[in-house]
């Protein structure tokens, strides 16, 4: 524990409404309900949430794209202003975030700007590939993939309609599993509604490590291995992209790997904009912050979620870019920004991992809870059930009673 700076009653700002960012928001804005003086401004480019995490389902055609945007005035408790606006940069002297809606004062700003695919400077990437990291991303990765397999249908030439109807996803990650088993899943049906022979599609999942899922046990990428095999995804390991050129992803060896639909799921970084604040960043452009999620050297700044550089003291690495870190942060900068207010003493940050699920397909998925590994339909249940709970869980904070935290 530590003593805070205590006093501070100015406005406080939150930027980004993503997983962090909302549930910052919306736990402040319970608590808050007591110190009307205290302003509390949300500031996002959208007018609502997304839930990223369901993504792939609606890139594999299974959700519609609208189902995982949630309005923000659905959420949001009539305390805190929601300013819709693009964030384009920081007056850290004059304690200003600058927006194409003009600057906003804070006294304390929270920063939950989330991440950015990184395409890690590979020639091509940027222009050729798609991505998945929000619902208007994972909807043209739908469109992308329809329009291909039509122009596969309308072929003569067998090897043509090979390549367009095989999709590519580079990246191994739970992303790019995730992806790759959903939409194999549903390629052989889209196929047929399109007058092409189900067996005719391909996914060909492209990972530069030795292992898909890298950082996971030998026996959950075992299971995951096995799933996208039986659903037909061909994993290619070592596999290590080049350059994407007009034709496909050329390999590190001079392989080249073609497709019609290429998706680019290997790694996130922080926003531009970041990198250009004067804000101290390490690993992929993430903010260092204390141990309190503050910024160093600047302790009127928070950081939550994917942005954050946080190190796990247990294991000395720092933590994923994950939803559930994201929560668990925000949790926490909620509670010391109330303890600031209160002139009570702040809260270190420790992460409490709850496992790693990871669905592949539409009907199976991966676990790891608790050291116990499962694969199959129980997994994917797991998952279906985290994410119900997590749409209950920003449900019931509206209606939140902060005398039970
Ligand atoms: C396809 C996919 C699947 C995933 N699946 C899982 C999973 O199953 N489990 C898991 O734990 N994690 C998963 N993740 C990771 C998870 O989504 C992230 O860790 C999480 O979204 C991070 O939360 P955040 O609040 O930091 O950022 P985000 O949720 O990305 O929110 C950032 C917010 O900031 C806003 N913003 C950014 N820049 C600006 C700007 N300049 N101006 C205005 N607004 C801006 C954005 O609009 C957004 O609302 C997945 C990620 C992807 C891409």
């Amino acid at each position: 524990m530590n003593a805070s700076a205590a006093g501070s009653s100015g406005p406080i700002v939150v930027a980004g409404a993503g997983y962090a960012g909302l549930h910052v928001a919306l736990r402040l804005a319970a608590k808050l309900r007591s110190q009307p003086a205290v302003e509390l401004t949300l500031v996002d480019r959208h007018d609502y949430h997304q839930v990223i995490t369901e993504l792939p389902r609606v890139a594999g055609g299974t959700r519609a794209a609208d189902a995982v945007r949630i309005p923000l005035q659905d959420m949001l408790a009539g305390r805190v202003r929601f300013v819709q606006a693009e964030i384009t940069g920081f007056d850290l002297a004059g304690r200003r975030l600058l927006t194409g809606a003009g600057p906003i004062g804070w006294s304390r700003l929270v920063l939950a700007l989330g991440s950015r695919p990184s395409d890690f400077a590979i020639p091509g990437l940027a222009d050729r590939a798609l991505s998945v990291y929000s619902a208007s991303d994972a909807e043209r990765v739908w469109a992308a993939v329809s329009a291909a397999l039509m122009a596969a249908a309308a072929a003569a030439d067998p090897g043509r309609q090979r390549r367009l109807a095989t999709v590519v996803v580079g990246g191994g990650g739970a992303t790019g599993v995730e992806l790759a088993g959903e939409l194999a899943e549903i390629l052989p049906a889209m196929a047929s509604d399109r007058g092409l022979a189900p067996g005719r599609p391909a996914v060909q999942l492209v990972e530069a490590g030795p292992a898909i899922l890298a950082g996971s046990s030998a026996q959950l990428t075992g299971k995951a291995a096995r799933i996208l095999s039986d659903l037909g995804v061909q994993v290619r390991t070592n596999a290590v992209v080049a350059a994407a050129t007009e034709d496909g992803f050329r390999l590190t060896d001079g392989q080249l790997v073609e497709g019609g639909v290429f998706v680019w799921a290997g790694g996130v970084k922080a926003p531009e904009l970041v990198a250009d604040s004067g804000l101290p960043t390490g690993h992929n452009g993430r903010v260092k912050v204390d141990r309190y999620l503050r910024v160093l050297d600047h302790p009127e700044i928070y950081v939550a979620g994917d942005l954050a550089s946080v190190t796990d003291p247990r294991t000395g690495h720092v933590l994923p870019p994950l939803a559930q870190v994201a929560l668990e942060e925000g949790e926490t900068v909620a509670r010391n920004l109330d303890a600031e207010l209160e002139g009570k003493p702040l809260e270190a940050f420790t992460f409490h991992d709850k496992g790693f699920v990871v669905s592949v397909g539409t009907r199976r998925g991966v676990a790891d809870i608790v050291g116990i590994t499962t694969g199959g339909r129980l997994a994917h249940l797991l998952k279906d059930a985290i994410e119900w709970e997590y749409r209950q869980s920003v449900r019931h904070l509206r209606g939140w009673d902060p005398a039970a935290w």
